[in-house]
């Protein structure tokens, strides 16, 4: 997760929620990607703060940085030098194809920061550096795990010889890591436009809840969620696909209280009302989920956020727990490619 802007409910239900509960059936590698976040311009205050405030939230949503490893990027530096020989490993014509990167630079492609283009290689280098067999990744990243699978075969066929020499008798020094689908992640849209993701850049707060939000402000943001001017719910779980602002709150709903969606739909068909006002009722009991669910987090990501030298600490015991697998990773990288090391 980048450590930029302040996370919204979409992080959450979408990517955060997922993640941690892979630590039940992986040994799981959690990183605050904060060299990725400087692609782009990040004020230094805000960004320290950005990379506690995640930190936190990934604590507060039930990780346990015990169990698993939990750090910041730069702080280990095998991250940087393996990106670098992934830099001579990509071809311009690979990074080229990345849509990302054309849709992040914008018209201006000659202002974008040469980091920005580079960026999927030091993605790849953060898998790879690990030896990671399996990435949960939502579409968004798909291309860019492509990208890392075709490093470490270039990697792996460009050294052959030497990855042999070392012993790796089937000439396989990097795996091929796998994509993880993990179940029906919730896409969570705009609660002013349902055919928008819910994101931190859209520039109304009132599209978006924050983890950092307070009940009054769920309860607002909720209140003057958009609906539509149908006058009466959707019967069935195909006529809500047809309406994607009710289906927004619907889904949310549904994720939040941990219920199938069509119980969520049963929910605001029985609360619905005749009249202008007909989902009140249902905005209301989301409102009661979405306060009874955030509000313990948020309460943790402050007392946490309260105490920044703790964060750290957490920091610095993932780090060196991370720098423990992956230094001897990259000795062997070196001296596959012909660096010497004393
Ligand atoms: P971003 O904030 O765009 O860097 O995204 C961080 C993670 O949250 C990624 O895994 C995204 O796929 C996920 N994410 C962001 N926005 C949403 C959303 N509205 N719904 C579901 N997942 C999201």
């Amino acid at each position: 997760m980048q450590p930029t802007g302040s996370l919204h409910l979409g992080n959450y239900l979408g990517a955060m929620v997922q993640w941690i509960e892979m630590q039940k059936t992986h040994e799981c590698i959690y990183c605050v990607v904060d060299m990725h976040a400087i692609t782009v311009w990040q004020d230094p205050k805000e960004l320290r703060h950005a990379i506690r405030q995640v930190t936190a939230a990934y604590i507060a949503s039930g990780l346990d940085p015990k169990r698993s490893i939990l750090f910041n990027q730069s702080q280990v530096s095998a991250h940087a030098e393996l990106a670098w020989i992934f830099n001579c490993v990509a071809r311009l014509g690979w990074l080229n194809r990345m849509t990302q990167f054309k849709e992040k630079a914008g018209k201006d492609r000659e202002a974008a920061s040469v980091g920005l283009y580079a960026y999927p290689n030091l993605m790849a280098a953060d898998i790879l550096a690990y030896r990671a067999t399996h990435v949960p990744v939502g579409e968004d990243q798909k291309q860019h795990l492509e990208l890392a699978r075709d490093i470490a075969q270039k990697f792996n066929n460009d050294f052959r010889a030497e990855i042999e020499a070392k012993g790796y008798n089937d000439g396989i020094f990097f795996p091929q890591p796998e994509p993880v689908i993990t179940g029906p992640a919730t896409r969570v849209m705009s609660l002013r436009d349902g055919t928008k993701k819910m994101s931190k850049s859209e520039p109304s707060d009132m599209s978006r809840i924050n983890l950092m939000d307070d009940t009054d402000a769920i309860s607002e943001k909720i209140k003057k969620a958009k609906t539509d001017m149908e006058p009466a719910p959707p019967a069935n779980l195909e006529e809500l696909s047809t309406r994607p602002e009710i289906d927004n709150l619907v889904g949310i709903y549904a994720a939040l209280a941990g219920v199938s969606k069509q119980a969520a739909l049963d929910l605001l068909i029985s609360t619905s009302t005749e009249g202008p006002s007909i989902f009140t009722g249902f905005k209301r009991a989301l409102t009661e989920v979405a306060t009874q669910k955030l509000g313990p987090i948020r309460a943790e990501i402050v007392r946490l956020m309260d105490d920044p030298a703790e964060i750290d600490r957490v920091l610095a015991d993932g780090s060196t727990r991370a720098r423990a697998i992956a230094s001897p990773i990259l000795d062997e990288v070196k001296d596959i490619v012909g660096f010497i090391r004393s």
